[in-house]
């Protein structure tokens, strides 16, 4: 009962992100009642094992009490305070420095967000000022990924490069640019990791020839894995290449862990897997493991020092009422806590189970490709292996897909390409990694009996 007027009133009243809004009155809510652990429960109590971690965010699993205990504590002494002018709380600070401790060589700085869009906006305007105090303000132009994710705000969503982002609002801005992805499956130059480096470079040259020179181009941004292009994870070398490029070019690099910081691929940051250090980076997500909104901008000491002195003693007018909020700052301690206590520990092993069971459907039909790295990883399905025929663009598929895998009790991400995606927290156990890749199987072998993908 309690359920079925829920649906009403959210069928009525509630608009859903990047849903289909006829779609979704025709489908109604799932409704999500609780959790823990690597599990949710619906409203209609069917339990479920969360291969997605809510939207790949909740890394340390659901009922986490220290969490609980640090967000009550922070509410009772202080709810609020702002980082405004020269205000602060203690957790915001104590959690800036500690940014600044794991984080790669000079990214000593950190501007605190709502989130990773906020957070990406924030890295353009610090990019445009940034080139503007140095006396080089024709340095305008951005540059991206195709298939690249990188918010929802009207400057993000014109840096990310997908369809549904785009249509009917006004972006890509005109000085926002793409280079195509590095995607392994099914890039043109084939698999190899040293031709596809060099046609990345190759485009990005390109593309800095067609705006007008290295002169005019500020700013670089990539994911380390592309998460909501498909999980496309670049071939080793590949971001190490590119950041040494926009070196040489005096380009900023900007690399976007919202998805990847946090022990989701294996390390604390995955721009530690090639040893590269950005000039700015964006994190959000597993900062706060999802239980309160969080998101930051990791700026290195040159980039700081040069925005610093170039507005002397004027304002740097950028800022949020929430921004460095205390609440999600001491969300955020207890949170690294336990990533730093045994669960990206727990991750790495049980990324390896994922991926090495993930890897066990490859003899699957309708199983393309397995890649993935850490607790993130994705199967991409086809119609065809040796064509490498993907499934039907339509979203129908991949809907289907995803209910299917939610009767079996697993909750995934169907992306409409036909990728089936995983990101589940890392504190799972291998009886839920098990249970992630049994489940699977079982709804890849209902998908073939679906007459839109034979
Ligand atoms: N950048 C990347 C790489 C992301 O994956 C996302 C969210 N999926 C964002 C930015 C935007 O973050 P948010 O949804 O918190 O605004």
């Amino acid at each position: 009962m309690l359920a079925n007027s829920l649906v009403e009133l959210d069928r009525a009243h509630l608009i859903h992100p990047v849903a289909s809004w006829r779609g979704h009155e025709a489908a109604g809510v799932r409704v999500l009642a609780s959790g823990k652990g690597a599990t949710v429960t619906d409203a209609t109590g069917r339990t479920l094992v969360d291969g997605f971690a809510g939207l790949w965010c909740v890394n340390a699993g659901y009922g986490q009490e220290t969490i609980v205990e640090a967000a009550a504590r922070q509410m009772r002494q202080l709810p609020y305070a702002t980082g405004y002018f020269s205000l602060g709380s203690e957790p915001a600070i104590r959690l800036a420095a500690r940014l600044a401790e794991l984080a790669p060589g000079d990214l000593d700085h950190v501007y605190f967000t709502l989130g990773g869009s906020d957070a990406v906006d924030s890295t353009v305007r610090f990019v445009r000022f940034y080139q503007q105090a140095r006396g080089k303000p024709e340095k305008d132009q951005f540059i991206s990924v195709a298939q690249g994710y990188h918010g929802s705000s009207t400057v993000g969503a014109g840096l990310t490069a997908l369809p549904a982002f785009h249509a009917g609002f006004g972006v890509p801005l005109d000085w926002q640019h793409k280079i195509p992805s590095h995607d392994v499956y099914r890039n043109p130059v084939g698999q190899d990791a040293s031709a596809i480096i060099a046609a990345s470079r190759d485009q990005f040259l390109a593309k800095i020839g067609e705006v007008g020179g290295a002169d005019r181009v500020a700013a670089f941004y990539v994911e380390p894995i592309q998460g909501s292009g498909g999980v496309l994870v670049p071939p080793a070398g590949w971001m190490a290449s590119m950041r040494q490029l926009c070196a040489d070019l005096d380009i900023l690099f900007v690399a976007d862990e919202v998805i990847t910081g946090f022990g989701r691929t294996g390390p604390m940051f995955a721009c530690a897997d090639e040893g590269i250090v950005p000039d700015l980076m964006t994190v959000a997500k597993g900062l706060t493991s999802g239980y309160v909104p969080m998101g930051a901008v990791l700026m290195s000491d040159r980039v700081y020092q040069v925005i610093a002195d170039g507005a002397g003693r004027a304002a740097v007018g950028h800022g949020y009422t929430y921004s460095a909020h205390p609440v999600s700052a001491a969300v955020a301690m207890a949170v690294l806590d336990l990533y730093e206590g045994g669960l990206l520990d727990n991750g790495r092993l049980m990324g390896e189970r994922l991926l090495t069971g993930l890897r066990g459907l490859a003899d699957h039909p309708l199983v393309g490709d397995v890649r993935g790295r850490g607790m993130l990883a994705a199967i991409e399905l086809v119609t065809d292996k040796i064509a490498r025929t993907p499934l039907p663009a339509a979203a129908a598929p991949a809907q289907r897909i995803f209910e299917r895998a939610w009767d079996n009790g697993l909750v995934i991400r169907a992306f409409p390409t036909g990728v089936l995606g995983y990101a589940p927290p890392l504190c799972c156990t291998a009886d839920d990694i098990d249970a992630i890749i049994e489940r699977t199987r079982k709804t890849l072998d209902q998908t073939l009996e679906d007459p839109d993908v034979r």
